[in-house]
């Protein structure tokens, strides 16, 4: 899946792909810019493709083929979902390794961009893949208990979340600056627990997207994603 497209030269482009075998991966298309047709519509963002690529001793393979496996017509109709799924892409860019297969990303991002082929209009499932994403690469964020002295709140109960320290922190341990609603906290609970039933599971995961969330829920979930990963993932 294309992650990144640079122009290069005259006629050729670099891409910076996530493969479910090599993890991330820069390579050289030649002749891309200069042929639409070269790698038919293998090259365009949102597209699931299948691509043989030689590597070499550098940092940059070569393609040689690509081919669309499964495009995702509705999704790349919406500029929300667009932007949705942009910036699932920028994440997992972001988090995942250079040459080292995580199929478990290709999967994640698989099934965001089904569900919002699906419903562009689906609500949380951005939140819920980065979660999906986070926890696949051991990032987390812990929201089940106070990450200093590990007390649980009751489920459902509203809890502080300090994105520098990792998680929630009960008042005693001094709390945080955001706020993370009973519902807001079970969403992303719900969110990692799924992500830790593993790649086989996304057909469910994405039937059982709880769209009902309220969007004020969804907003603390966003500002507590949003500070998160500002924090702990390189951009
Ligand atoms: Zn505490």
């Amino acid at each position: 899946m294309l992650l990144r497209s640079v122009d290069f030269g005259e006629a050729d482009r670099i891409l910076t792909l996530v493969t479910d075998a090599h993890g991330r991966i820069a390579v050289m298309a030649r002749g891309a810019r200069r042929s639409q047709k070269r790698f038919g519509g293998a090259l365009e963002p949102f597209a699931i493709v299948e691509a043989s690529v030689a590597m070499g001793v550098g940092e940059v393979g070569r393609l040689a083929e690509a081919r669309v496996l499964r495009a995702f017509p509705r999704l790349i109709g919406s500029l929300d979902a667009m932007r949705e799924a942009g910036h699932a892409l920028e994440l997992v860019r972001s988090v995942s390794p250079q040459r080292h297969g995580e199929p478990r990303l290709l999967d994640a991002i698989a099934a965001l961009f089904e569900e919002l082929d699906r419903d562009a209009t689906s609500v949380g499932v951005f939140a819920r893949s980065s979660l999906r994403v986070l926890a696949i690469v051991g990032l987390a964020p812990r929201v089940t208990a106070c990450v200093s002295c590990g007390r649980a709140p009751e489920p459902g109960q509203a809890a502080l979340f300090d994105a520098g320290r990792g998680g929630i922190v009960c008042r005693a341990c001094g709390g945080g600056p955001l706020r993370l609603s009973g519902r807001a906290r079970a969403f992303m609970i719900d969110a990692l627990r799924a992500a830790e039933g593993g790649p086989e599971n996304h057909e469910v995961d994405a039937r059982e997207s709880p769209s009902e969330i309220a969007r004020t829920d969804l907003s603390d979930v966003e500002a507590a994603l949003d500070a998160f990963v500002k924090r702990h993932v390189r951009s």
